[in-house]
This record gives structure tokens, C-alpha cells and sequence, in this order.
């Protein structure tokens, strides 16, 4: 069906993302928000985030306010919070469309509740802590003063309190038990003033995995929801499936004679005749200009030969003589058995699976399943 409409497409499995909020939810006491920034990882935040709600996520998290509206727009009307700073002049909009708010400033604090005063409704404010991060975030001792001025400020409300980890998906477990600990602290302050917001939150996929203590009242789960491993020594249990497939197709297969430069530069050169097939797929599609690439075709891992082109690359197709136009290319996913996952290309390309996921273009249609 898809190969006969789209050059190259994503294939999201629905089933499997409600699979990882089923097993996620099964494995903890807290709520689940389903982190859909960049488009879901790139696997398309609508489709995504309906699938989460329906296998049982409380809350979408999101990183732009435009995120969130794209949400709203789709008649989604669950609690979703932009976990970056919305900008002043839009947290009117942010407002009025009930949507939560990270703050970590007095400025900010005021100006979120003057949008408040001004749409009629309450701000919801989530206050980020940050306890190591060092990226975003009140230092821990200005927690409970920027607390109380959210409690007295008219048009505002505090909902919620998050911190965010920086090593929870590595071996060495100080640096995370560091930054709880200073959460901790925070939160029995707030505590002690009768501060503590509805929703106490800290944990991404990779502690929400390695890390009970740190679930709070929500665990905000990206990857894990996406069946994505955190890192290589951080993995997710049995049971979790990855939802993406990235497939395109062969247009020509041919035979060449040896000694025949291909692609841009003559990169590779035929050594003896080898039959090689053109795919319609390149690095405007997010499928990286580097050598090293391979892709599914009959169930075969096939080399990418020549230097990748915005639109299409070649395949090295000696080990599947039967390969024809118009059979599929798997760069993404299974095929008779034979698989690479997200994780597998991230290593080629010397970074992370989240950058893969994320780095399919705009372009490739997302058809879901
Ligand atoms: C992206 C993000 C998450 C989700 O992280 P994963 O590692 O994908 O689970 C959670 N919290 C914040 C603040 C984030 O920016």
C-alpha cells in the first residue's frame, strides 16, 4: 500500500506505543505524561498522543508552545505541559488554551500571572528546580521563596514542581542519587510551608526504569514510550517494542559493468560487475551523508554504496539477485526476520537514537498502523 503512494515513509505501530504506556504504567505508582516534543521523536505527536492517553498517560509533555497547540488544535483536551519557557508575548495564548507553564523566575512568575488576570483563568505553573542539570532551572534555595511568590500572586497557581536528571542513563549512579537528593530537600522545604504543589515530578525514561524513588506523583517518559533504549548501558525491560519502521523503495535495478564510479564524486567503484538498485530516500530525508550506511532489501543486510544524495542512494544488491523496482528498502525496522533498530544507525552515525527518530525529515509521510 504505502510503497505504491510514498518514495520513502514512517510507519508508526500504534500498538506497540500502547503497549510501552501499558507496561510503564504497570510498573509504577505514579502517572505517566507521554513526552512528545519534535513531533513525537518524529513518529507524529497527534497519532502518538492519542495512543498514550488511550493506554493510560495522564498528561502530554512537550517542549514549544506551538507543540502544545498543535495538541489542542486536535481536540485533545488533557492536562500538557511545556516543559521549556514559553515566550511573554504568548503566554496569553498559553493561557487561554489551559495550558501548564515551566517557570524559574520571579519575571516569569509575574508575567504568567498578569496573563492569567488578563484571560480570566489561572496559570498553572510548574516550578523546575534544577539540581545539577545546570541547563534550566531555579537554584534549590530559591525553591521556596519563588513558591511563595507564586502563592500570593492573583492570576497564578502552583501545580507542579519537576527537576531533570543529567546521567540517569549511565552506570554511575552518584551524579542522579546527587540530584534527588537536592530534590529532596526541596521538597520537604516546600513541605514545611504547606508549598507542595499536586504534581512532584522528576523522572525521564531512564530513571523511570532504573529508579522507583524518583517517580513521585508523574514519570514524564520519551524514549521509553517510543520503545527506544535510553543508552547503551541503560536499556528498557523485556516487553517494550520499538513503534517506528522507516522504509523506502528500489526504482531501478541494474547490472554494472566493473570499474563504474557511482554517485556524486565516484566514491565507490564497481570491482567486478555487481548488481546495484537506487532507493529513493536521502539526506533530506534525514538519511545521513556519510559511508557506512545499510539498509533491508529480501530480508538481507545490504551495504549503501557512493556517497548518499539529498533524494536517493545506491545499494550494493550482489547478495539479493532477486531484488526487482519496487521492492522495499528497510532503513528502520524488520524485514524477514532480519532487523536494525534506531539504536543501531545511531552508532553508525555517531550519536543517539533520539537524534535519529528526531532527524527524519518533515517531508517523509508518517502512516500509522
Ligand atoms: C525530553 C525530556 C524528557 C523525556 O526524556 P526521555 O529520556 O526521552 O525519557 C523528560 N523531561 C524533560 C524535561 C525533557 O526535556
Amino acid at each position: 500500500m504505502s510503497e505504491a503512494q510514498h518514495e520513502t515513509w514512517v510507519e508508526v505501530d500504534l500498538a506497540a506505543i500502547e503497549n510501552n504506556v501499558r507496561l510503564a504504567a504497570r510498573g509504577s505508582q505514579a502517572r505517566i505524561m507521554a513526552v512528545l516534543k519534535a513531533n513525537a521523536y518524529g513518529h507524529g505527536a497527534v497519532p502518538v498522543a492519542r495512543a498514550a492517553l488511550r493506554a493510560g498517560a495522564a498528561w502530554c509533555g512537550v517542549a514549544r508552545l506551538d507543540e502544545a497547540l498543535e495538541l489542542r488544535r486536535a481536540g485533545l483536551d488533557c492536562p500538557i505541559l511545556v516543559l521549556g519557557p514559553v515566550p511573554a508575548g504568548r503566554l496569553h495564548q498559553a493561557v487561554s488554551e489551559g495550558i501548564s507553564l515551566t517557570v524559574f523566575t520571579p519575571d516569569h512568575v509575574q508575567a504568567a500571572a498578569a496573563a492569567g488576570r488578563a484571560a480570566g483563568a489561572e496559570a498553572r505553573l510548574h516550578l523546575k528546580v534544577d539540581t545539577g542539570m545546570a541547563r534550566l532551572g531555579i537554584d534549590p534555595q530559591e525553591a521556596v521563596p519563588l513558591a511563595q511568590t507564586i502563592q500570593a500572586a492573583a492570576g497564578a497557581r502552583l501545580e507542579g514542581m519537576f527537576t531533570h536528571f543529567a546521567q540517569a542513563d549511565e552506570e554511575e549512579s552518584g551524579p542522579t542519587v546527587l540530584q534527588l537528593r537536592q530534590f529532596a530537600e526541596v521538597l520537604q522545604a516546600m513541605d514545611a510551608g504547606a508549598l507542595r504543589p499536586e504534581w512532584v515530578h522528576a523522572a525521564n525514561s531512564a530513571a523511570a526504569a532504573t529508579r522507583p524513588e524518583a517517580h513521585f506523583d508523574l514519570v514524564r517518559l520519551g524514549v521509553a514510550v517510543y520503545g527506544l533504549h535510553p543508552s547503551a548501558v541503560c536499556k528498557l525491560p523485556d516487553g517494550y517494542r520499538p513503534a517506528l519502521s522507516w522504509k523506502s523503495r528500489l526504482v531501478q535495478v541494474r547490472r554494472l559493468p566493473p570499474d563504474r564510479g557511482i554517485s556524486y564524486g565516484h566514491a565507490y567503484r564497481t570491482q567486478s560487475e555487481e548488481r546495484v538498485g537506487t532507493a529513493l530516500v536521502g539526506y533530506a530525508d534525514g538519511f545521513r551523508r556519510q559511508p557506512g550506511n545499510l539498509a533491508l532489501v529480501g530480508g538481507r543486510r545490504v551495504p549503501v554504496i557512493g556517497r548518499v544524495c539529498m533524494d536517493m542512494c545506491v545499494l550494493q544488491l550482489d547478495q539479493v539477485p532477486e531484488a526487482r523496482p519496487g521492492d522495499e528498502v528497510v532503513l528502520i525496522g524488520s524485514q524477514a526476520g532480519e532487523s536494525i533498530r534506531a539504536e543501531e544507525v545511531a552508532g553508525r552515525w555517531g550519536t543517539i537514537n533520539y537524534e535519529v527518530t528526531c532527524g527524519i525529515g518533515a517531508r517523509v509521510p508518517r502512516v500509522y498502523g
